[in-house]
């Protein structure tokens, strides 16, 4: 079958921090590598390429349209799949990713023939070999299909990870970043995080502990990666020494010579001094740490296993071995403006290369928005205005126009005092620094706006 998989295109209204900035669709190289040995498929990144969905299908002539979501563009996806079946009513359409699994019946509708609760190896295949055949499919495990009335079952409860194909997005790749790293892969190890914070849905999509890919799969994705730049993508890339080793090992072996960047614990930065810094000789170059906040008591009731002499302590010691840090902070609602203040001053001592900052957002799917329903802003379907970004609670401490006010204050104070613009062009480039900028000012513009309303 002729397949086209598409990622929609950026939301615009969303407030994100790198909105000029995207990784490679890696789900969608997923799923190609499951079908591509039977089927003729391409990748279409609405990111990437500014074209008519309309045109594309005219030219390529799809049977079937797979289209990824993420968790805010619910509405735009159904739009893409509206215009694909009235472009053409035999078009198969097919929903899959994040949203398809947290949220499926948000796509229930006359436009999406199916959606992919999760996506495995045995499920894609199986549906597939029923469309070929033109034939109605059965209930297929993880798949709610229209014309079953959505029904499924639920053997799995996560998408499969396959190697990807990354060739599927040769015409891209130099599109795809990481911060100021241009051209970057991503990539993963394993899956699943045993921190199991209570704001966050990531484990709770993809387990409570971690799951490791076997080790030569994550060699063989490296070694297929041309980019001199890899994100690892796994939730505390740090944790585990012996996985850091092996890596390290075989980097020493191949003498393979990358950019690392990838996610770390405060607690497994503690843990693992040595081996960090081996990873650092072998090419790590920058460690992404949820700090979260300035207060130990806000620290545990996320669910953090870690303190704020934790946070100090790893902070002194990535400083000492001159490892970049890029802070991520969680503004709680209940603060005041002397909480604020403080937060201000604790960036100070902390002192990572580059720091930003989300509102707490209590996602649909976490025990977090019962817990603040009654002070919810934003309905569980307004999908864009849940980005990370909007304030999503409304705040005890003050208005909410004040709490804007002190974001935007906090904003100025990161981007003007905090974040070193010399670190960054030294690092990076004038070029990168100005798309980064581009991404702070329209950030900027954004909560201004917010704050008028
Ligand atoms: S460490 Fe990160 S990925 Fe793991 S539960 Fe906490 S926020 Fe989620």
């Amino acid at each position: 079958m002729k397949v086209l998989l598409v990622r929609p295109p950026r939301i615009k209204k969303a407030i994100a921090l790198g909105e000029f900035m995207y990784s490679e669709p890696i789900g969608l190289e997923m799923v190609y590598a499951m079908l591509e040995a039977k089927h003729q498929v391409e990748i279409l990144d609405l990111m990437s390429e500014k074209i008519c969905i309309e045109d594309k299908l005219a030219d390529y002539e799809p049977q079937v349209v797979g289209i990824t979501t993420l968790c805010i563009d619910v509405p735009a996806v159904k739009e893409l799949a509206e215009r694909v079946k009235k472009y053409g009513g035999n078009i198969i359409t097919i929903i899959g990713g994040t949203q398809a699994l947290l949220n499926s019946k948000a796509f229930f509708s006359d436009a999406v023939d199916h959606v992919m609760k999760y996506t495995t190896t045995e499920n894609i295949a199986q549906l597939y070999n029923y469309l070929e055949l033109g034939a109605e499919p059965p209930i297929i495990d993880g798949i709610c299909s229209r014309i079953n009335d959505y029904q499924t079952t639920n053997k799995h409860d996560r998408n499969e990870y396959v190697l990807p194909n990354r060739e599927s997005t040769a015409k891209y790749r130099s599109k795809y970043s990481y911060f100021g790293y241009k051209p970057s892969a991503i990539m993963g190890t394993s899956q699943g995080c045993a921190q199991n914070c209570r704001f966050c849905l990531r484990w709770r999509i993809e387990g409570a502990k971690e799951s490791y890919f076997p080790i030569d799969f994550v060699k063989e994705d490296i070694l297929n990666i041309k980019e001199d730049n890899i994100m690892i993508f796994d939730n505390d890339f740090l944790h585990n020494s012996h996985r850091i080793r092996e890596l390290c090992d075989f980097l020493e072996m191949e003498q393979i010579q990358k950019n690392f960047i990838c996610y770390g614990s405060v607690k497994s930065v503690l843990k693992n001094k040595q081996v960090i810094k081996r990873f650092q000789n072998l090419g790590l170059k920058a460690v992404l740490i949820g700090y979260e906040t300035f207060k130990d008591d806000e620290l545990n009731s996320y669910n953090k296993k870690s303190t704020i002499q934790d946070n100090i302590e790893a902070s002194r010691f990535l400083k000492e071995i001159r490892l970049d840090v890029w802070a991520s902070f969680m503004l709680h609602p209940d603060w005041s403006v002397e909480d604020f203040k403080d937060f201000r001053k604790y960036l100070k001592t902390l002192d990572p290369e580059v720091s930003s900052f989300s509102p707490l957002t209590p996602f649909p799917n976490l025990p977090l928005y019962a817990e603040y329903q009654d002070r919810l802003l934003v309905g569980k379907e307004e999908y864009e205005k849940w980005s990370f970004g909007e304030v999503t609670i409304q705040p005890s401490g003050m208005s909410l126009r004040r709490y804007y006010y002190e974001i935007l204050k906090t904003n100025l104070h990161v981007n003007l005092a905090r974040n070193n613009i010399m670190y960054l062009i030294k690092k990076f480039g004038v070029f990168s620094v100005l798309r980064l900028s581009a991404g702070s000012i329209s950030l900027f513009i954004r909560y201004l706006k917010l704050m008028r309303q």
